[in-house]
């Protein structure tokens, strides 16, 4: 454990956040971005006003389409109550599974069990296993704690892919800030030209086929040429993890995995061990701080819980190191290797710095969401 760690005064984020900054009041930055974005997404009337809009608009554009919107699906809980909520407003929206390898039973049975009984289409993309172990494995062997991006970054490649294929102007995805909060720069980065270099530096396989990886040029083709936004409808409500539980098991037959994102195999064994254990990374930390901060969780009780070591389940982790085909040796390995960051590898952060004008202009006319100016430009 770090020494003389610093925790903040409103939420449970620490020191173990390498860019975390405190104000005169002692509350990090973190928390600040909670407050812009509880401006930009409210969850009272406003909200409720503004989501009807913003739905409005879709089902206009979506007129005379086979779908309105494309969600994406992990059988999660988050992305499985927006898709509950799209279709209660009226949407129409065609489901989409980024299958990476590593489904657990439960959430391929939620997946199923939702859009059967909400007579929603599901298309379920599936990537190549030996390139998806291969970009995996690279990123293991970058030694830098975004070991998870590959399937991030691949889910929302895929989302834009379809949008265009489909005519659709729109993909929904389930997130909320209020419970998930915004991860740290230091503890998960993403863009197309960093995953691209890790991999060509470390990959076995020359390119990667089955799923999209997208640049950033592409990204502003989706963008600005077919015109296709990513919209968070969750943001706008009163969203509260227990009750949505409850709801889905009453109604969906859904099934709890026991962790935030375990739905994945991959997930488990990255957040409970791996992370923990090599860079002293808690993503508990950044949950329960979303949590507390919208007032769903005590903060008392926030650190009660995180002060308990997170769970390890020994078979999922030798599990993990078995499907992925590594050697114990080669394991070890991974495990010693310095920890090193995103900064150590070409990515586009410097781009995005330099362009940062444009960017918050078109976070202002909703081109892109308000996170990544108040995530990166900040
Ligand atoms: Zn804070």
């Amino acid at each position: 454990m770090q020494k003389n760690k610093r925790m903040c005064s409103r939420c449970v984020l620490d020191t173990t956040v390498p860019e975390i900054k405190f104000d005169d009041k002692g509350a990090c930055n973190y928390c600040k971005i909670h407050d812009e974005l509880e401006k930009k997404y409210p969850n009272d009337k406003n909200g409720q006003k503004k989501l009807r809009e913003i739905v409005e608009k879709i089902k206009r554009d979506g007129k005379n389409k086979k779908y309105d919107c494309i969600i994406g699906v992990s059988g999660g809980r988050d992305s499985t109550y927006t898709l509950y909520m799209a279709k209660k407003l009226g949407l129409r929206p065609l489901a989409v599974h980024f299958d990476n390898g590593w489904n657990s039973e439960i959430a391929v049975n939620n997946i199923k069990n939702i859009t059967n009984k909400l007579g929603i289409d599901l298309y379920t993309h599936v990537a190549d296993w030996e390139e998806f172990k291969d970009l995996q494995i690279s990123f293991l062997k970058a030694s830098v704690p975004d070991a998870e991006v590959p399937t991030d970054y691949a889910i929302i490649s895929v989302l834009y892919k379809l949008a265009a294929q489909e005519g659709v102007n729109y993909f929904i995805v389930g997130h909320s800030f209020r419970t998930e909060g915004t991860s740290p720069i230091g503890w998960t980065y993403m863009d197309g030209r960093y995953i691209k270099n890790i991999h060509k530096t470390f990959g076995k396989i020359k390119s990667i086929k089955s799923f999209p990886i997208l640049s950033a040029t592409e990204i502003a083709y989706y963008t600005f040429i077919k015109k296709i936004r990513e919209v968070r409808i969750l943001e706008y409500m009163d969203y509260n993890r227990k009750e949505v539980n409850a709801l889905l098991e009453r109604q969906f037959d859904w099934k709890y995995y026991g962790g935030h994102h375990h739905e994945s195999i991959y997930t488990q064994f990255f957040q409970s061990y791996y992370l923990i254990k090599k860079f002293n990374i808690d993503k508990r930390k950044k949950d329960y701080s979303a949590m507390v901060r919208s007032g769903q969780m005590n903060r008392k009780e926030a650190i009660k819980l995180i002060n308990k070591p997170y769970p390890v389940d020994e078979q999922i982790v030798n599990y993990t190191i078995n499907k992925l085909g590594l050697s114990k040796a080669e394991f070890e390995k991974i495990m010693q290797e310095q920890p090193k960051s995103f900064q150590d590898y070409p990515n586009y952060y410097n781009y995005i710095q330099t362009f940062k004008f444009p960017i918050k202009i078109g976070c202002k006319l909703n081109l892109f969401p308000k996170i990544l100016e108040l995530k990166y430009l900040n």
